[in-house]
C-alpha cells in the first residue's frame, strides 16, 4: 500500500455488523468480560487501537502507542529508562521537552546537550552509562539538521538507543525507523491533528522488544491516553495528511525564497533552500521539507514584534502543523533561558493561497519600524 491509502484505509477496525464505512466512536470506559476482549478504555480501546494500527503503517514500524500530548509521550521514553541514565539530547530542541530532562528528571537521569548536526560533538559526549540518544530534526525552532544514520550508526556501536521527535517532518516526509532509529516519538497536535484542534502524541517502535514493553506498561499504568473522541478526530486528520503535506511544503518552499531576498530579513532557516547547513543532508533523509521554517528580522526584536502586530494573515500564536499560518517571537516564548535568537520568529506556514500570505508578510515587514 502507498502511503495515501494507508492514510485513508489504515485507521478503520469496523467491529459493527452493519459495516460503516467510517468507525464509530466507543466512548465505553469498560467491556463485557469476554475471551480476547477489551477489558478497560485506559488499556485499550478501539478508536485508540484503529489510531495505533494507522500510525504503525505510517512510519513502517511494529507498534505504536497513542498519548494525551507529544509531551507525554516523550516523558514515557524518560520513566521507562532506569534510572541514572545519561541521556544526548539536542542544543535546539522543543523547549518543552528540554524542561522535563533539566526539571522533571533532575535527579534520575543526567542529560548531555549537544550540537546533533555535529556526529563528532555527540561520539564525544557518549558515556558508559548512556542509554538513549534524543533527536530533533528538523529542529525547533533552528531547523537544524542531524544525520539519523550517522547517529544510529554511533550509537549501535554503544548499545545505545536512538529516538527521534518526528513532529516537524511528519511521516510523510521522514522516517526515522527506516533510517535505522529505535522509536518515533510525534506531537500529534501538530501537522498529524493538522487542524488546531487536538492535543496529542505518539510514540512507534521499530521493534516490539523488552523497553517497548516498559513504555506500554508506562502507558496504560501512567495513563496519559487521550480520549476515544480525539483519537477518532485525529484519525479522521491523518486521511488527508499527504495532501496537506505536500501543500505545506510548496507554500514553505515559496515564503521561505521570498524572504530570503527581503531587505528587511537577516536570515532564513528552512532546510529546503540550498544556502541552509543541512540542505543536502536534508536532501538525502527527507523526501519534502515540511511546512516550519524561521527567520531572523533586521531591527531585533521590537521590529519582529511590530512585523507581527502588522500581520493579517498570520496568527500571533504559539504550536503548528494547522491549515492556518501561525507565528511567534520563540524566545519570548521559551524564557530566560532561552538559546533562541531574539529576533527569530518562527512561522507555521499554512494552506492559505501563497500569494496572499506573501503579499502580507511584504506589507508587514515594511510597514513596521
Ligand atoms: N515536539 C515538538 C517538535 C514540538 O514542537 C512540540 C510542541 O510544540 C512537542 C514536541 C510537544 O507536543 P505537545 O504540545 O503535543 O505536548
Amino acid at each position: 500500500m502507498k502511503v495515501e491509502t494507508i492514510a485513508i484505509h489504515a485507521g478503520n477496525i469496523i467491529t459493527d455488523s452493519n459495516r460503516p464505512a467510517v468507525q464509530p466512536i466507543t466512548t465505553s470506559t469498560t467491556f463485557e468480560h469476554q475471551e480476547n476482549s477489551m477489558i478497560y478504555t485506559r488499556a485499550k480501546n478501539p478508536n485508540r487501537l484503529a489510531l495505533e494500527q494507522v500510525l504503525t503503517k505510517l512510519e513502517m514500524g511494529e507498534d505504536a502507542a497513542a498519548f494525551s500530548s507529544g509531551n507525554a509521550a516523550a516523558m514515557a521514553i524518560y520513566q521507562a529508562l532506569p534510572p541514572g541514565s545519561h541521556i544526548i539530547a539536542p542544543d535546539d530542541m522543543y523547549h518543552g521537552i528540554r524542561k522535563q530532562l533539566v526539571e522533571i528528571f533532575r535527579g534520575v537521569h543526567e542529560t548531555s546537550f549537544v550540537d546533533m548536526s555535529d556526529l563528532d560533538e555527540v561520539r564525544a559526549s557518549i558515556r558508559p552509562e548512556t542509554k538513549l540518544i534524543w533527536v530533533e530534526t528538523p529542529s525547533n525552532p533552528l531547523l537544524k539538521i542531524a544525520d539519523i544514520q550517522g547517529i544510529v550508526a554511533l550509537a549501535k556501536t554503544y548499545g545505545i538507543k536512538v529516538a527521534c521527535d518526528n513532529t516537524f517532518a511528519t511521516p510523510i516526509f521522514q522516517n526515522p525507523l527506516v533510517l535505522g532509529a529505535d522509536i518515533v516519538m510525534h506531537s500529534t497536535t501538530k501537522f498529524l491533528g493538522g487542524h488546531s484542534d487536538i492535543l496529542g502524541g505518539a510514540l512507534v517502535c521499530k521493534e516490539q522488544n523488552e523497553f517497548w514493553e516498559r513504555i506500554r506498561m508506562v502507558q496504560h499504568v501512567g495513563g496519559a491516553v487521550p480520549s476515544p473522541f480525539d483519537c477518532y478526530l485525529l484519525t479522521r486528520s491523518i486521511k488527508t495528511l499527504p495532501y496537506r503535506m505536500r501543500a505545506h511544503h510548496a507554500n514553505s518552499m515559496a515564503l521561505s525564497k521570498f524572504l530570503s531576498s527581503h531587505p528587511h530579513v537577516e536570515k532564513v532557516f528552512y532546510p529546503g533552500l540550498p544556502e541552509h547547513e543541512g540542505y543536502g543532508l536534508a536532501k538525502a533523509q527527507m523526501s519534502g521539507f515540511s511546512g516550519m521554517l524561521s527567520f531572523t528580522v533586521k531591527g531585533g526584536a521590537d521590529k519582529a514584534d511590530a512585523v507581527i502586530s502588522k500581520l493579517q494573515w498570520f496568527t500571533h500564536a504559539t504550536s503548528l502543523g494547522g491549515v492556518e499560518s501561525l507565528i511567534e517571537r520563540r524566545a519570548a516564548v521559551e524564557g530566560p533561558d532561552t538559546l533562541t535568537p531574539a529576533n527569530l520568529l518562527r512561522v507555521s506556514v499554512g494552506l492559505e493561497n501563497i500569494e496572499d500570505l506573501t503579499a502580507d508578510m511584504d506589507r508587514a515587514l515594511h510597514a513596521s519600524k
